[in-house]
């Protein structure tokens, strides 16, 4: 991924995800030169570290991070490159879901929400305290820039809540909806928008579901009515094909991240998408008008 050259940036950061370079390219503007340490196309739960991104650590000023265990690369990235001068934790801006889980045995994959939920970024209303504590950091960073970084925030702020408030209108009739989710990825997104995720199809976060409590999700599916699964652009298709065919639910495949569909092309963009995708298959499946036919 290549960044135009900007003349007038003076900060260099690098963001772990696609989601958190929008939103830092939302506060800094031109005076901010940030990249995406990962491809949002590849699996968000790689453990390899890439020369790339040691080349993108060693040049930052600052490292933006989702935090908790989202990134099980980054700390051994972070030892081979050596810190970035500063760095923003910004799971510690929100308030987390799904902090109760247990802690997952030493065997299971190393992506677990072991501390909490780590998509955060998926309630559009998180953007509001990040973008904030972005806007703090970088007036740490460049204090003479400190006001263009508030006009910037204050700007991306207005435009979300201008759609904040279509988004929500567009969802409001399936509020209170039941849904399968086939990752853990969408407690944050759910909550903001009145959907009721009842489960995942990983029973543990990044973990193929076991045929046996795959078979009594199905069933659980097919009693009560649930008839959307919410599924990633890596979802496999054999698996939601089976479960579609056992239960008629339909699935519908929404963008985790800025990038991981080609419309979802920046922070706004990818809720402009999922928002619209998720009606439609609300639509199809529960049919239109207010309160929908619930299940
Ligand atoms: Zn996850």
């Amino acid at each position: 991924m290549l960044l135009p050259v900007l003349v007038a940036a003076t900060l260099t950061v690098a963001a772990t995800t696609t989601d958190l370079r929008e939103l830092v390219a939302a506060v800094g503007g031109d005076r901010v030169r940030v990249e995406s340490l990962t491809d949002p196309r590849q699996d968000p739960h790689a453990r390899e570290v890439h020369p790339r991104q040691l080349a993108l650590l060693r040049s930052a000023a600052l490292l933006v991070r989702v935090g908790l265990d989202h990134e099980p690369w980054l700390a051994r990235a972070v030892r081979t490159a050596g810190p970035p001068p500063h760095d923003l934790d910004l799971s510690r801006a929100v308030t987390l879901l799904g902090t109760e889980t247990a802690r997952l045995r030493a065997d299971a994959r190393p992506h677990v929400h072991a501390f909490g939920n780590t998509h955060y970024w998926l309630d559009p209303e998180n953007a509001r305290a990040l973008t904030a504590r972005i806007a703090d950091a970088l007036s740490a960073l460049a204090p003479a820039d400190g006001a263009v970084f508030a006009a910037n925030r204050a700007r991306f702020v207005a435009d979300l809540d201008a759609r904040l408030a279509r988004w929500r209108r567009r969802l409001q009739p399936w509020r209170g909806v039941r849904a399968v989710e086939v990752h853990d990825t969408w407690p944050y997104f759910a909550r903001r928008f009145g959907l009721v995720l009842v489960a995942a199809v990983e029973e543990t976060p990044g973990v193929a579901p076991s045929p046996a409590y795959l078979a009594r999700l199905m069933d659980r599916m097919r009693h009560s009515g649930v008839k959307v699964v919410i599924a990633e652009p890596g979802a496999p298709a054999a698996l939601l094909r089976r479960i579609a065919g056992a239960t008629g639910a339909r699935a519908v495949t929404l963008a985790p991240s800025v990038g991981s569909d080609p419309e979802a092309t920046d922070y706004l963009r990818l809720f402009d998408v999922n928002v619209e995708r998720l009606a439609g298959a609300l639509v199809e499946a529960y049919g239109p008008g207010p309160g929908g036919r619930r299940p």
